[in-house]
């Protein structure tokens, strides 16, 4: 692998700089979701030159020289700056559509996303199926030339401004749990559907909001079957693995980091100066030096990516990654004592950053699969260790 970034992706890096340097006002900063007027509308510029279907072929709204690897630098160059981000939409559901789905869907869909024409819930998680997600059980009853589903999920974040869902629903109960499930793709105007709002501990611009979202009777065309009936747990698992380094990068964390830094080097307590104190140098060496193995890993996972599903190296960053972020909060906690849990006013580090921070840790250690499900990836597919029932399974290379 080749983690030098070619003159190609620098230059492409640059010019991403500069659209945001240029086009990036208050009203987008701040949330990493798009979904208000000015945010679609900082992601429609970005789409008008051509630059959410970079990585995918000219046919479905791409570009006549692929370029797989622009869709990260641009997630990552959002991501670092506050922007809103096109991870879910282009680096999940895009590429899942992509590997798996009919030509006509293809068609349909992808120059749609490309364009930045409507954003995406993914709608899988209910009450008794989370982490595992073998255990759905909304049901899709298979009525000819459409798919009947009376239930409910939850947890369903971006469901209130969304126009699609990308959506997973048991079609056969008798099957064994994990080749029952299909994925659709769901009109979020479909009548039958219906929403309520479930507030999360985060503040606005993080996932403050998600949603129940209740069936009744909705009926959902056969068309829009995403590949074969009954796969559909299988192209979750894959959505996942795009997932885990896809949605968010980490370059954020490095900005957090950079951030934490800063705020030490120029923090005075009367005279006294933290930045002096051997304690918190070392915290700080550990905590430079754990980024740098972030930074790394996500660079794999993306290199990977290029020439197949990178599962392995996508739940080492998810896993990295994910403690990572709990780390700055116990750092902040730590040294910055009582002022690293503000969460606004004149002594917050940064806007209450590291205050948010350690109230998401949570969501990031069980969203995507979560780091307990990345590490078991890890043991079983990279290290070959014996699954739950004692049966090896042979690593993958
Ligand atoms: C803010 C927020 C936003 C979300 N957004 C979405 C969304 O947009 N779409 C969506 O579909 N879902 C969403 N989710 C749901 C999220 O994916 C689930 O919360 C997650 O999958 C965990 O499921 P659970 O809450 O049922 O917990 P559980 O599955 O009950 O897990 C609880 C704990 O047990 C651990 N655990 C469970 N099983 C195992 C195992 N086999 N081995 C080891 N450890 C295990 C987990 O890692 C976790 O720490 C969101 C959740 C939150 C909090």
């Amino acid at each position: 692998m080749d983690f030098d970034w070619s003159p190609e992706e620098i230059a492409f890096r640059e010019e991403v700089r500069e659209f945001i340097r240029t086009e990036m006002t208050d009203a987008v900063k701040g949330s990493i979701f798009i979904d208000t007027p000015a945010r679609v509308e900082f992601v429609t510029k970005m789409a008008r030159r051509g630059w959410l279907g970079m990585g995918f072929p000219e046919q479905y709204g791409g570009s006549p020289n692929p370029f797989p690897l622009a869709q990260f630098i641009l997630n990552a160059e959002l991501d670092r700056s506050g922007a809103p981000i096109i991870g879910k939409n282009v680096g999940t559901i895009a590429s899942t559509i992509y590997h798996v789905a009919s030509e006509e869907m293809k068609m349909e869909f992808l120059p749609m996303i490309f364009r930045n024409e409507g954003q995406w819930a993914i709608t899988y998680t209910e009450p008794n199926a989370g982490t595992d997600l073998g255990s759905l059980q909304c049901r899709a009853i298979d009525m000819g030339d459409h798919f009947e589903v009376t239930g409910m999920k939850h947890y369903i974040t971006s469901a209130h401004f969304c126009r699609w869902h990308w959506m997973a629903l048991r079609t056969d109960p008798d099957a064994p749990k994990h080749k029952g499930i299909s994925i659709f793709i769901v009109d979020h105007d479909t009548p039958g559907l219906s929403l309520s709002p479930m507030s999360t501990i985060g503040r606005e611009g993080t996932t403050h909001r998600t949603n129940q979202v209740f069936f009744d009777k909705m009926k959902i065309p056969r068309s829009r079957l995403v590949g074969e009936v009954n796969k559909g747990f299988y192209y979750m698992m894959e959505a996942l693995d795009y997932e885990r380094f896809a949605i968010l990068s980490f370059a954020s964390r490095v900005r957090r980091y950079t951030k934490i830094v800063n705020w030490y080097k120029n923090a005075d307590f009367n005279g006294e100066r933290p930045i002096n104190d051997p304690y918190t140098r070392r915290a700080l060496a550990r905590m430079a030096a754990r980024v740098e193995v972030g930074t790394m890993l996500e660079r794999m996972a993306i290199c990977k990516a290029q020439y197949e599903v990178p599962a392995v190296e996508a739940a080492m960053n998810k896993a990295w990654g994910a403690t990572i972020g709990d780390e700055f909060a116990q750092l902040a906690l730590d040294l910055m004592g009582p002022f690293g849990g503000l969460w606004g006013g004149e002594h917050s580090p940064f806007g209450g950053g590291l205050a948010d921070e350690h109230l998401m840790a949570g969501h990031a250690r069980v969203a995507a699969g979560g780091v307990d499900t990345s590490k078991a990836i890890i043991a079983r597919r990279l290290l070959g260790l014996p699954n739950a029932l004692g049966k090896p399974e042979l690593p993958q290379r």
